[in-house]
């Protein structure tokens, strides 16, 4: 039962290409499918999501994140009304434009381009991908996703202005996106922060005391799990305050979307895309709490001393190989170096180098970079 404020399908804004319906699956059913049958949702799995493989090879990747950032959201989604197949089709795409080597990854090819005069953001590349450099099928490039798949990843996480983004015009930048779409960034936030906390404490990066000692969230959480388990190995009583976070996270999100959207008066798409604001959102404390473990985590995670060689790393392999190809751009393969005779070579060479898992780039740096 979609609430009336959801996206149905039938209404789509459909897609470039026009294509027959299918007999038993839905329009964003089959974006779904068509995203999980991508080369680029494949190389996820490559791809860094805060830990590299030499740390564990049982912490989250991009493509581990990326399904729980689905389950959450189908989750929520369902509970709201909302429609689970647009839903899941955004949560699979959300990161599909990531570089390799995570953040450091992007800040690295941000920072070549903009050299150049031009720079590099995620949800414009993933953009990219589907529209173009996924090449699926005899009649049309990329995978002509439905107007709110696309529309989806352009909006999921930040405002674009028409001004500056005239190319994204069709997206209707002045409008506030489906609540499907608007759900992604906060569950994609629920994922990570508690995914690094987890990650962050099997790795002994972090330690109890030390998220108690600044995060009164997991303090609360914690203790409650101890006086129920008072015999529990740490590790367990970990697990226990982790899970209560999540579900805490979780079912706040759902109330107060739920009670946004009411208070707002809002019965259909179109209210939701007028109104002044986004709806889907944490209630206030829970947002401050929010901010305090995310802080956390980047003061004592993100940017810790441990971490720091392998960020430099990959903001060196990344600047370096891009110098590289900038040089020598015969260096490239050969569909790269015929795009860079209709495009600017930066562009081009930003499009090979984000497409790269780990493993690639470090083999493309041996290669042209000596290692
Ligand atoms: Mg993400």
């Amino acid at each position: 039962m979609l609430a009336d404020y959801a996206v149905r399908v039938e209404q789509s804004g459909g897609r470039r290409h026009p294509e027959p319906p299918h007999p038993y699956r839905n329009d964003f059913q089959r974006d779904r499918d068509r995203v999980v049958h991508a080369r680029a949702f494949r190389r996820l799995e490559a791809k860094t999501q805060v830990f590299t493989r030499r740390y564990s090879d049982h912490f989250r990747n991009r493509l581990t994140h990326t399904i729980e950032v689905a389950q959450i959201s189908r989750t929520i989604a369902a509970q709201l009304g909302l429609n689970t197949d647009l839903v899941e089709a955004l949560a699979l795409v959300h990161d599909l434009g990531h570089p390799p080597f995570g953040h450091s990854g992007e800040k690295a090819l941000d920072a070549a381009m903009r050299e150049h005069g031009f720079s590099f953001d995620h949800n414009l590349h993933a953009l990219r991908i589907v529209e173009d450099f996924e090449i699926r099928y005899a009649s049309f490039r990329g995978l002509n996703l439905t107007f709110e798949v696309r529309e989806g990843i352009i909006k999921h996480s930040r405002d674009y202005g028409a001004d500056q983004h005239p190319e994204l015009a069709e997206y209707l930048l002045d409008q506030r996106p489906p609540l499907e779409a608007q759900l992604i960034d906060l569950t994609d936030e629920i994922a990570y922060n508690t995914a690094d906390l987890d990650d962050g404490y099997e790795a002994r990066l972090l330690q109890v005391e030390q998220i108690a000692d600044s995060v009164d969230l997991f303090t609360r959480h914690y203790s409650e799990a101890r006086n129920r388990y008072p015999n529990a190995a740490e590790k367990l009583v970990f697990n226990e305050a982790l899970k209560s976070i999540f579900d805490g996270l979780v079912g706040d999100l759902i109330t107060n979307t739920a009670q946004r959207v009411e208070a707002a008066g809002v019965h259909s798409l179109e209210g939701v895309r007028r109104h002044k604001e986004r709806l889907a959102a944490f209630s206030p404390p829970v947002e401050e709490e929010r901010h305090r473990l995310k802080d956390f985590l980047h003061e004592n995670l993100y940017y810790s001393p441990a971490l720091a060689a392998e960020k430099e790393d990959a903001e060196r392999i990344t600047g370096e190989l891009f110098a590289h190809w900038m040089e020598e751009p015969d260096d490239l393969p050969r569909n790269y170096r015929e795009k860079a005779a209709q495009e600017p070579l930066p562009r081009v060479i930003c499009d090979y180098i984000a497409g790269m898992t780990d493993p690639f780039i470090y083999q493309q740096y041996e290669k042209y970079c000596g290692g």
